[in-house]
């Protein structure tokens, strides 16, 4: 049996068809009635759904405020210029973000529509590697966005909410960030892989023994489009050479632990 939303139908009559109970929402931390919510959200997939998944319980105000982002970063990843080489993506992309732009309902679409200019692509280092459209995306939604699935990953892992004061750093990684990144991971060691959807989705992550509330993160779509996500707590002050320098001196003590799986 699938539960679908009827047009005009509202989230919250949708809320009150899910399971119910009394408990700590993973996204706020505050005890009320909650539900559960898929944190990799379920649009990312193609059907049928992988038999797991990590869901955690949440809140109607965060699962309701989490949810109005997820065909938008479904739309991000699979219009990516990476991601888009996904055979997923593409299908994801032929079949459902295309009706969503025909129906004037894609915010990805519509500022690429609007926006997108051919840009020179130049690495890091300074090479000229090739031109491709590029359009300015609402930043602070994709942050929130990866703040969820962070906090979502972060308390399947551990049951413990982070603060709602933690600083969320997020960036989207070419290749040779990836694998900087990825130096740092195999240096100080990390938790996972955890793979979902036979690679839809798969992530790495560090945690700080000093201080819970710093933790790094690689999160990777469509085994291509690498995003790292760093937080840190209120107050947190990183050294002179910014984030990396801030966290790695903590990240020498981790805490190696928890197993993600669906309940
Ligand atoms: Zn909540």
């Amino acid at each position: 049996m699938f539960a679908i939303r009827l047009a005009g139908e509202s989230e919250t009559k949708v809320a009150k068809h899910r399971k119910r109970r009394r408990g700590l929402c993973a996204y706020c931390g505050q005890m009320c009635e909650v539900t559960r919510d898929h944190v990799i959200p379920k649009c990312l997939f193609t059907m049928p759904l992988p038999k797991v998944m990590v869901t955690v319980p949440a809140c109607d105000a965060c699962h309701g405020k989490k949810s109005r982002h997820e065909d938008f970063l479904r739309d991000l990843l699979t219009m990516d210029i990476v991601g888009s080489e996904s055979p997923v993506a593409q299908r994801l992309f032929h079949e459902k973000v295309l009706s969503s732009h025909r129906q004037g309902k894609s915010l990805v679409c519509r500022i690429a529509m609007a926006q997108a200019r051919q840009t020179p692509i130049v690495t890091p280092a300074g090479v000229y590697v090739d031109e491709c459209y590029v359009a300015h995306l609402d930043l602070d939604r994709v942050i929130e966005m990866f703040s969820f699935i962070v906090r979502g990953l972060y308390f399947r892992l551990r049951k413990v909410v982070l603060s709602p004061d933690c600083k969320f750093d997020v960036r989207r990684l070419g290749v040779e960030d990836a694998m900087k990144c990825w130096g740092g991971f195999e240096e100080y060691g990390y938790n996972g892989p955890y793979i979902l959807g036979g690679g839809v989705f798969w992530c790495v992550c560090q945690y700080a023994a000093s201080d819970d509330g710093i933790t790094n993160w690689m999160l990777v779509f469509y085994e291509r489009v690498y995003y790292g996500v760093v937080t840190t707590p209120p107050g947190f002050v990183s050294g002179p050479k910014g984030r990396d320098c801030g966290t790695e001196g903590n990240l020498k003590t981790l805490i190696h632990d928890g197993v993600m799986r669906d309940d």
